[in-house]
């Protein structure tokens, strides 16, 4: 099989655009799509500053890496949940890939360690809470990256969602008629109250079988290993699902979740909404000074329950 664009051997077909590519037109096919993913939903320019979070897996990675190929201005942040050999793992990833961006493109690298304020690592902290791990870790992650962003200056926020955690997370949200959450599932959320930083999905268009080849052709090293709290999750499942219908019929993914975002464009109306309601009821957490709807903001809150003594 020869390449689409030049004569060499292919290394990759995708199905869903009837193609395949060697590997340096492979590279520049992933660049061009997530260039034009940026531009078209307007996520950010080349003067912006971007945080992008990295878990040490190979979409965050990747990105990190597109984004300083293509130019940007990109510092990363890392979140250190304590989580056993995962977590020591995917930290010493995450630290030998900044080493060389910041020996090739000055990038820093900034790192959250779950301390013991929060708990000795989030799985205890859940502990103490009787909350669920990865709910207690999605309050976490959230607070720590708007946090850093905010605090150091950053115009926007990145994460390594593609277009697979996208699809899935758009079926779970229908498949319950979760409304409110459709309203939010965009590639970019502006920052709708001061001190709320703008986040953006630049993968969104691309697959995760996508971004592993990006990740091995472009000798990235990644932690392979799934989080071993996201075992049995419903997300998985939901890929699992997703990918059966895009072996019998190629492009169904994209036809899914590209088609909700046309039709969520065609409702601008949604977006707008979403922001003058956020404006409406934020204020700053009387503790942290972060926005929240109420008094004190959730992080805040299941912290203090986590100082409560039983
Ligand atoms: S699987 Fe759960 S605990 Fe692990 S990183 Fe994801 S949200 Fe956090
Ligand atoms: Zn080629
Ligand atoms: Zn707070």
């Amino acid at each position: 099989m020869r390449c689409k664009k030049c004569p060499h051997k292919a290394v990759i077909n995708l199905p869903r655009h009837h193609i395949a590519f060697c590997q340096s037109c492979f590279t520049e096919f992933v660049h061009t799509q997530v260039a034009r993913g940026i531009k078209s939903q307007r996520m950010f320019g080349p003067q912006d500053r971007i945080l992008v979070a990295v878990s040490g897996g190979k979409d965050s990675l990747a990105l990190w890496n597109i984004l300083l190929k293509l130019g940007y201005r990109a510092d990363a942040l890392y979140i250190d949940l304590g989580i056993g050999d995962y977590s020591a793992q995917s930290r010493q990833k995450v630290e030998t890939f900044a080493d060389k961006a910041r020996e090739a493109y000055g990038a820093n690298l900034h790192i959250h360690t779950v301390d013991p304020d929060e708990g000795a690592g989030i799985r205890e902290l859940a502990n103490v809470l009787h909350r669920p791990t990865c709910s207690t870790c999605g309050t976490v992650k959230r607070y720590q990256f708007n946090r850093v962003a905010v605090e150091q200056n950053y115009d926007v926020m990145a994460t390594g969602h593609n277009l697979d955690d996208e699809a899935a997370r758009l079926l779970g949200n229908v498949l319950r008629w979760q409304t409110e959450y459709l309203d939010k599932q965009a590639p970019t959320l502006p920052a709708s109250f001061e001190g709320f930083a703008k986040k953006v999905k630049p993968l969104y268009r691309l697959t995760e079988r996508e971004m592993a080849a990006y990740a091995v052709i472009n000798r990235i090293d990644y932690i392979v290993e799934e989080c071993p709290m996201a075992k049995g999750a419903k997300m998985l499942v939901y890929k699992e699902v997703l990918n059966r219908l895009e072996a019998e019929s190629p492009g169904t993914k994209q036809a899914f979740y590209w088609g909700f975002l046309e039709k969520q464009a065609s409702n601008k109306h949604t977006t707008e909404t979403m922001a003058t309601h956020d404006r409406a009821v934020l204020h700053p957490c009387l503790t942290c000074g972060q926005p929240t709807s109420g008094e004190i903001c959730s992080y805040c809150k299941m912290m203090a329950r986590a100082k409560t003594p039983a």
